[in-house]
Parts: C-alpha cells; sequence; structure tokens
C-alpha cells in the first residue's frame, strides 16, 4: 500500500505495534458483543484481527467484565486497548491484560465527584506504567467535562473538546507520562476536521486517533467518515483511525475494510467526488446518526432497530431534521441532547426524546410508531414554519 506523509508525532507503542513517529495509519477497531460473553469476545477479536485491526478495543465496565478481559487475553494474541467509562478504578485490574487503555475525560467525575481529576489521571497513569500500556485520551463531543463546558458558549462544542484535551495532555506531560496519544471525535465530520486541524496545530507531537463517531450504517457512515478522514489525512494528520459502523457482529470486518480503504485511496490521491459528499452532509436533509454499538449494549435488537429507522424514515429524507439512535444508556442521553429526535436502548424499552425533552420509554415492538408520530409533528412543524 502506498504510504502517506506524517506529521513528526512521537513513537507510542502500543503491544507489538506502534504509532506515530513516521508509522504507517494503524486502522484499529472495537468489539461490540459482550465482554463477559468469553466466547463472542474472542471470536470477535480473532474476526477483526485477521481483518487486519491492528489494534482491538473492548469495553469493560465491572469486575465481571474484567475476569472474562483475563480469559480473552489468555486466547488471543491481539494487540488489546481496553475501553473505560464511569469506573475508572477497575484499570488496576485491567491494565496488565491490555496494551493500552482508553479513557474518556468528560467521564471521570461521575465516581468520587470530590476527587480532583487529576488525582484519577494520575492514577491511571500510574497504573499504565506500572503495566506497560500506553493510554489513550478520549475526547467525545457528547460527553465533555461539565466543568470545561461551563467555561464555553453552549453553541460552541469544538472549544470545550479542545480545551479538555489540551489540558490533559498538559498534566500527563506535567507528570512525566509520554505514552498517549488523543482522538476528537463527533458526528459532523465538519468538527471533526476543525476540533483536529486545531489540536494538530497546537500539539504536534501527539500522535492523534481519527474517526467520526456515531457515522451510522454503511454506505453513508462511510462517506462521512471519509469525507473528515480524507481530509485530515491528506494534511498529515492522524496516526491511527477508527471507521465506526453500526453493523451486525458478524459484519464487524467492514470497519477494518473501510479504514485500509480509505488510507488506500488517500495514498493515491483518490478523493471522494463533491457529489458524493452533498450527498452524505446536505443541510436540509435527514440525517441519521447511530452509534457502533459495543459491550455495553443493553438490547441485542439494537443494530436491527437502527436499520428498521432508517427504512420508516425514508420518507422524510428531503426534511432537514437529525435522529440519533444510541445503544445504551451511558451514552445514549448525551449523545441524543443535539439530536431532533433521540432513541437509546434499555434492556427492554426505548428511550425517546425530542430536542432534549423525554417522551417517554417504549417497548422494542412500539418505538418505531411513536417515533414517526414526533416525525410527524416535526415534519408539520417545519410545513408550516414562515420560513419555508
Ligand atoms: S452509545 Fe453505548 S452502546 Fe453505543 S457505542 Fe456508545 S457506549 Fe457503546
Amino acid at each position: 500500500m502506498p504510504t502517506i506523509d506524517r506529521n513528526p508525532t512521537r513513537l507510542v507503542q502500543i503491544g507489538s505495534t506502534a504509532i506515530g513517529g513516521g508509522r504507517p495509519v494503524l486502522v484499529q477497531s472495537m468489539c461490540a458483543t459482550k465482554t463477559s460473553d468469553v466466547e463472542a469476545t474472542v471470536e470477535q477479536v480473532e474476526h477483526l484481527d485477521k481483518a487486519g485491526a491492528g489494534v482491538v478495543r473492548i469495553a469493560v465496565d465491572t469486575p465481571r467484565d474484567a475476569r472474562a478481559l483475563a480469559e480473552i487475553r489468555d486466547r488471543s494474541m491481539a494487540n488489546l486497548s481496553v475501553d473505560l467509562q464511569e469506573n475508572y478504578r477497575v484499570a488496576k485490574e485491567v491494565a496488565p491484560l491490555v496494551d493500552k487503555i482508553r479513557y474518556n475525560p468528560g467521564h471521570l467525575y461521575h465516581h468520587e465527584p470530590d476527587r480532583p481529576w487529576q488525582d484519577k489521571v494520575r492514577f491511571l497513569a500510574d497504573t499504565a506504567a506500572a503495566a506497560d500500556c500506553a493510554i489513550r485520551v478520549g475526547v467525545n463531543c457528547g460527553s465533555v467535562d461539565p466543568a470545561i463546558q461551563n467555561r464555553f458558549e453552549a453553541d460552541d462544542s469544538i472549544g470545550p473538546m479542545l480545551a479538555s484535551a489540551l489540558e490533559h495532555c498538559e498534566f500527563l506531560d506535567s507528570i512525566g507520562f509520554r505514552r498517549y496519544c488523543v482522538s476528537l471525535k463527533d458526528s459532523d465530520p465538519a468538527k471533526v476536521i476543525e476540533a483536529n486541524r486545531r489540536f494538530a496545530v497546537q500539539r504536534p507531537d501527539v500522535p492523534l486517533h481519527l474517526g467520526v463517531t456515531e457515522a451510522g450504517m454503511p454506505p453513508e457512515g462511510i462517506v462521512k467518515t471519509r469525507i473528515a478522514l480524507e481530509r485530515l489525512l491528506s494534511e498529515g494528520i492522524g496516526d491511527t483511525l477508527r471507521v465506526s459502523l453500526t453493523v451486525p457482529n458478524s459484519q464487524k470486518h467492514q470497519e477494518i475494510e473501510a479504514g485500509r480503504q480509505i488510507l488506500a485511496d488517500v495514498a493515491a490521491g483518490n478523493f471522494q467526488t463533491p457529489a458524493q459528499i452533498a450527498e452524505a452532509t446536505t443541510p436540509g436533509r435527514l440525517n441519521i446518526i447511530s452509534c457502533p454499538s459495543c459491550s455495553r449494549v443493553q438490547n441485542g435488537d439494537f443494530v436491527e432497530l437502527a436499520q428498521q429507522i432508517r427504512e420508516m424514515t425514508a420518507y422524510a429524507a428531503q426534511y432537514p431534521i437529525t435522529i440519533a439512535v444510541m445503544g445504551c444508556r451511558v451514552n445514549g442521553p448525551g449523545e441524543t441532547d443535539d439530536a431532533d429526535l433521540g432513541v437509546w436502548c434499555g434492556p427492554t424499552q426505548v428511550n425517546l426524546k425530542r430536542r432534549g425533552e423525554k417522551v417517554g420509554s417504549f417497548n422494542y415492538d412500539e418505538i418505531l410508531e411513536k417515533l414517526r408520530e414526533e416525525l410527524d409533528k416535526l415534519i408539520g412543524e417545519l410545513q408550516n414554519s414562515p420560513e419555508r
């Protein structure tokens, strides 16, 4: 595969592989199986590893997940990353089992809210160093630390993400931990481009993990991701990437194939046409964002529901409405805040929100009808709007 010229970021070793330091861009992915289901997770790790994933990420929230991870580690040679959310202390048990720890600065305040975030990051850095692990500071548009968010205007989503990432880099540097990379993800490709460009100007030394979060189902999810990654990679920005797609577990290799194709096309100078970009991003069209699912999905019907929602809403394609479809309560409530209609899945019920206000919780066999009712109301409002 032809190579792409890279910014001179520092080398970060992750198990048997590395990012930055002039290395080729690494494609990675994440398991969507229940981590506690060792058989299914080992199978998916191997599936992704064989497809070419340089690192495979696994979510761990509970001691049960941590015990399962020990078995998964024993049965796989893949480079593993662990995804922490609110329960950052579980890092102590899992760091010796993996090659990288991903933490989200926006989730650190949930546990022990009176303990300064700096203490928690020091704990994570000390734990990673003792276990010979790298760290990713993974900042996400829908879950920025409220203390940082409050310093910015409500409609500024890039400033808080950037400030959070820079603050954590500065702190990790100050305590002598340098084996880290950063990600700044949003579901809007234009914001991903701007956030990563601004970060790369201020911290050209720090390797960047690129991705468009909740890009959705293929082919639209791949097009959205390409819009951001083609631009950034061709500017020398980005050391590793993930194409996050809402697909069934058996199709997760599509994330790797799409990532490798983007790299090959950027290296060869083959970019998407303006028509393809307009089709996926033109304001004034229905936009469905959906999470790629992970171990935290609370009902296995999530991916099918996302596909049904896309089919059911096809009649509204010409309306400027955003629908967010999320798999769990961890990120669902926050990541649906900016959407016109938001859906996130619980074990037996699906929660529906309209412009930040909860509409209700509905059974899986009721939600499509309820969503359609709300969608029709929004369309009615748009049709009666004097600006139309
Ligand atoms: S919204 Fe929940 S289920 Fe979906 S990827 Fe994020 S954490 Fe996983």
